[in-house]
């Protein structure tokens, strides 16, 4: 099979479609062609936000970006900005509900947001391909994009097609991604991000199970890097759960010793700890440590603090003095984990790293060495926290990459 079309897009994701529906739009008599390496498109978007989709953020802090220049996103961040994309996503019949800055679909169904994208490429004569995965990309004067029983050739080509994360049942092999960095483009190391954290076992594994909205700390040895506060979740492995996955993303990025520390109090000074816990033990004096924290604290996590301390939970609480008190609030206001790893790029929801943003142009997309090939979404050295800030570079950068690539056509 051998087609020509005006524009090519490889990957049908969040920002291969939207680039597919912006290029339409702007110039109908384009001949626009989606090609998609697995059965479907849009796979990896059923997944997200755990089958909701939260599709972008009212934050438009530059901050919620991360990357080696992350100024590199703010032109297509700011240009087509939260009011842009609420009236993009209305005119496909898509609404938005909002939850703490976080953006859905009302209907609450990532299934929908698939639906609706697709129904807009049908509307514009879209041609898409799917069961198409691309192997070869060359540039003479055209661009020709070959795969075992494909050849598609075109005069510009949006490259959409992320990096790792989800893994390869989500059509993320990186397999363009070397393509691209054939084609000489330079690449900045990958690693997963918004992932689970793999950690010393000793303690979380006897608290499997146990959920706690705590405020948990990143640091490398002594130095602070980033924290947040949400549910964590204790795992026979480490620790999940949004707070742990919000500040993964820097444990992985460069060589050291990592550890996150949680605060399980995070509205009470130490001090005010400190108060708490003395009446607590002058009250319940005759208590065992075992049941000191029944009440105060789910039980087992209880426990397992006053074992980190090097407590017997059979010892009384009137043994307890003043420097135990110290030290038991210490730990509460800061449980320790030495961190081992991640659980892996097919657990993370996004990638660190990725194409270098220096050798694109951030007013068009456009490759810097490659003239008519653009690139978009996660591919690139940009991702963004958790809370719908990844679709939202995805749909920011595709719409721009299909306007520069409409205008380096005409
Ligand atoms: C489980 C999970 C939940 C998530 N939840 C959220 C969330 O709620 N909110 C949020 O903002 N972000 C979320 N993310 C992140 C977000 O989904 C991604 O950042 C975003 O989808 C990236 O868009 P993209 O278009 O760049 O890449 P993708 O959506 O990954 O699309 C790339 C497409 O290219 C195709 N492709 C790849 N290689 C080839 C090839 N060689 N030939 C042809 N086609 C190819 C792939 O099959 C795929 O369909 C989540 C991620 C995961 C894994």
């Amino acid at each position: 099979m051998s087609n020509f079309t005006d524009l090519l897009i490889i990957g049908g994701g969040a920002a291969g479609l939207i680039s597919a529906i912006t290029a339409k739009r702007e110039k109908p008599c384009l001949s626009v062609t989606v090609i998609e390496g697995l059965d479907r498109v849009g796979k990896k978007l059923i997944t997200t936000g755990n089958g909701r989709c939260n599709i972008s953020n009212t934050d438009e802090s530059l901050s919620r970006f991360h990357g080696e220049n992350t100024e590199f996103a703010a032109f297509s961040l700011e240009r087509f900005g939260k009011d842009y994309l609420k009236k993009f996503f209305s005119s496909i019949g898509i609404e938005f509900t909002e939850e703490n800055g976080k953006l859905y679909p009302s209907s609450l169904q990532a299934s929908s947001v698939v639906d609706c994208l697709r129904f807009e490429c049908e509307r514009l004569g879209v041609n898409v391909t799917c069961n198409a995965k691309v192997t070869k990309i060359k540039k003479t004067k055209d661009f020709t994009v070959l795969g075992d029983n494909f050849e598609f050739h075109s005069k510009a080509l949006i490259v959409a097609t992320g990096l790792f994360s989800g893994g390869d049942k989500l059509g993320s092999d990186g397999s363009v991604f070397r393509i691209m960095k054939e084609l000489g483009h330079k690449a900045i190391p990958c690693s997963p991000a918004i992932v689970q954290v793999k950690t010393e076992t000793d303690f979380v594994r006897q608290l499997k199970g146990i959920k706690v909205d705590a405020n948990a700390r990143l640091y490398k040895k002594n130095t602070f890097i980033r924290e947040d506060f949400g549910e964590v979740l204790f795992c026979d492995y480490g620790l999940s759960g949004p707070a742990i996955m919000q500040i993964s993303r820097d444990a992985f990025r460069s060589e050291g010793e990592y550890y996150i520390c949680l605060d399980l109090f995070p509205k009470n000074s130490k001090e005010e700890l400190l108060e708490l816990l003395k009446n607590r033990a002058s009250a319940l004096s005759h208590r065992s440590l075992e049941d000191f924290f029944t009440g105060l604290l789910n039980k087992r996590l209880g426990q397992v603090v006053l074992k980190r301390c090097d407590f017997k939970l059979s010892q009384m609480t009137y043994e307890l003095n003043n420097k135990d008190l110290e030290k038991i609030a210490d730990t509460l206001k800061s449980f320790k984990f030495k961190i081992l790893g991640h659980t892996g790029f097919n657990n993370s929801q996004v990638t660190a790293g990725g194409l270098s943003t220096l050798e694109f142009d951030n007013k068009t997309m456009m490759s810097k060495r490659i003239a008519g090939l653009f690139a978009a979404g996660e591919l690139l050295d940009i991702d963004g926290d958790c809370g719908g800030f990844n679709l939202k570079w995805a749909w920011c950068s595709g719409i721009l990459a299909a306007k520069s690539a409409v205008e380096y056509i005409r």
